[in-house]
């Protein structure tokens, strides 16, 4: 089962992610981790790509994308795999379908997890770190008892620069116009599924196990 996992920051991604992964025992291939892991094995395209962001510049499209060539064509992704991050842009889209057909496989879905915006602002902007230990709370999900108090060590709850609604909505916007496209393509191939994401977490998964089990059989 080959997966690309898409969604805008808030929407619950990552433990969606880990669900998945889990329970259809897949690898969780994000584009982070890809990058880490050929830098740290010293693969050719590892120590290119570390040139470029220790100029702090942009991988080029086609060190990226060879290094996700590299990174599916290893065993662990025979059974499958969950994409997530990649790709961003229609040329990383069609560069994937290359890969893949190359290794006689193809993307099965694309599923994206879709959360209104107005909802995504609201989960961005209610996170607060603790001064003090670090410990990450939220206002609506994960309110610590004494407002604005952290409950392990009494520390000021404080709210990142980067939460404030301004900058969330910015940040989200700049995601929905780079993803549109993108769902679009997906769309036009019928391999794209729309998640309610606004549910909870459990039932959040139960659409996309009942998704990923409807298309094994
Ligand atoms: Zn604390």
């Amino acid at each position: 089962m080959n997966i690309i996992l898409m969604g805008l920051p808030g929407a619950g991604k990552g433990t969606q992610a880990d669900r998945i992964v889990e329970k259809y025992d897949i690898p969780h291939i994000s584009t982070g981790d890809m990058f880490r892991a050929a830098i740290s094995n010293g693969t050719e395209l590892g120590l290119e790509a570390k040139s470029y962001m220790d100029k702090g510049a942009l991988v080029p499209d086609e060190v990226t994308i060879g290094i996700v060539r590299e990174r599916l064509s290893q065993p662990d992704c025979d059974q499958g795999f969950l994409l997530d991050g990649f790709p961003r842009t229609i040329e990383q889209a069609e560069a994937l379908d290359g890969i893949l057909s190359t290794l006689g496989k193809s993307v099965d879905h694309v599923v994206n997890i879709e959360v209104e915006k107005e909802e995504l602002i609201k989960r961005l902007t209610g996170r607060r770190i603790c001064k003090v230990c670090g410990s990450s709370y939220h206002l609506i999900f994960k309110p610590s008892k004494e407002d604005g108090v952290c409950d392990k060590d009494g520390g000021e709850l404080y709210q990142r620069a980067d939460d404030n609604p301004e900058t969330v909505n910015n940040r989200l916007e700049v995601n929905i116009k780079q993803s549109q496209p993108l769902l679009d393509f997906y769309k036009a191939k019928n391999i794209l599924t729309n998640i309610n994401g606004q549910q909870n977490i459990d039932l959040v998964f139960a659409d996309v196990d009942a998704l990923i089990k409807s298309s094994r059989n």
